[in-house]
């Protein structure tokens, strides 16, 4: 049985030729690591990840000569025939290098805690003066990077991070999800004042709690408000190894289950390589996109009637290509069967050295030597007109 989660409604924001949002799939990106100024690295790293699935690369620019370099990379890309989409991460005092980089780049990321980075000295609050100031500076030097973005009709992300919001922002909400919601909803105020909507919103956090919270705030702020923008889920500086992609999926997996978020990205400290798996197992995993066959194993114990550990890796060996099948391998017949969730195939001990072959609920195979046990799957398969050649 599918479950579909209600996906909260967002528009379609194109970013190149991905789109973000409505009904289209939920977006895989990541995020290259080498120094921009290095455009034939740059570009060789932004392959490879395209490669292997990421659909929409973000590369560094904290210079005018990055944002440069940006273009080049950009140039080099489609001149070898790589199409895919670049976004330009901009941070500390952006303006100039935002509205650079988003002549030629398909979207443009802005940290609305830093774009505008001015502390004032000794200063524990902020006067109404001083607050409408700083308003109107990210007024000020926001508006040419929207109007080159409107111009092209490309996209920007409006990305707060919880580790650098504004001193303003602070002072005023606290270190809390509040202030990031207050922080990314000013700068989409300016740009709606703007008539610009191409717009995706991002509030990450380390703290998963606090990326939920966060989330879960500004979805309903920006229903209150009738705004319709995707969001773009990440828990940042998760780390790395195991507890990392537990951060990851426990904070991304939770919102996307509750139907917000449009495109992730897991931010592994990592080859950002192995960041593409995770986001891909996160999304099977809900059934929100099948890239890999589904396969279900009971966990084994004293039932079972063959090693399952080796028989799973067997059966994944022949069968792991076939990608949006469900596959069970189960120790034995007594409850086998019965919790194989559906599976389109299932391998089932019967006895020692003897196996079934399951489609559906229906035994097709009752009783096979277990060494022929996934050839005849194979051949199952096949003869359901479902095997592709690997
Ligand atoms: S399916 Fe059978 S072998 Fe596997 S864990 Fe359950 S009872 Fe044990």
């Amino acid at each position: 049985m599918d479950v579909v989660y209600p996906r909260r409604k967002t528009r379609e924001v194109h970013v190149g030729d991905v789109v973000i949002g409505g009904q289209n799939p939920i977006v895989v990106q990541s995020m290259i690591t080498e120094n921009t100024r290095d455009v034939e690295a740059c570009v060789q790293s932004i392959t490879r990840l395209h490669e292997a699935g990421c659909e929409i690369v973000r590369v560094t620019t904290p210079t005018l000569a990055d944002a440069h370099c940006l273009s080049r990379i950009k140039d080099t890309l489609t001149a070898r025939g790589i199409s895919v989409p670049l976004v330009a991460d901009v941070h500390h005092q952006g303006a100039k290098i935002a509205e650079a980089v988003a002549r030629t780049i398909d979207k443009v990321r802005i940290n609305p805690g830093l774009f505008v980075f001015k502390r004032l000295a000794d200063t524990i609050d902020y006067t109404a003066e001083e607050m409408q100031a700083a308003r109107q500076e990210v007024e000020t030097d926001l508006t040419p990077v929207i109007k080159v973005c409107k111009a092209r009709d490309i996209a920007m992300r409006i990305g707060v991070n919880h580790g650098s919001l504004s001193d303003r922002m602070t002072v005023t909400y606290g270190d809390t999800p509040l202030g990031m919601v207050e922080s990314a909803l000013e700068f989409i105020q300016v740009c709606e004042q703007q008539d610009y909507r191409n717009l995706i919103i991002s509030l990450k956090a380390s703290r998963v709690p606090v990326m939920l919270e966060a989330n879960r705030l500004m979805a309903g702020r920006m229903d209150e408000e009738g705004m319709d923008y995707p969001l773009h889920l990440g828990v940042t500086e998760a780390g790395d190894g195991d507890y990392a992609r537990i951060k990851s999926t426990t904070g991304i997996g939770t919102l996307l289950a509750e139907g917000l978020g449009d495109t992730i990205r897991v931010s592994l400290a990592e080859d950002p390589i192995h960041e593409l798996p995770v986001c891909y197992d996160i999304l099977q995993a809900l059934g929100l996109r099948r890239t890999k066959v589904e396969f279900i194993a009971c966990p084994s114990c004293g039932r079972t009637k063959f090693d399952l550990t080796t028989v799973l890796a067997e059966v994944k060996s022949a069968t792991g290509h076939l990608a949006g099948l469900d596959i069970a391998v189960m120790g034995c017949i007594v409850n086998g069967p019965g919790e194989m969730a559906d599976a389109d195939y299932g391998y089932v001990g019967r006895a020692n050295g003897i196996i079934s072959l399951y489609r559906g609920h229906e035994v097709v195979k009752m009783s096979v030597p277990q060494e022929r046990g996934v050839e005849e799957l194979v051949d199952l398969i096949k003869t359901d007109g479902r095997w592709v050649e690997p």
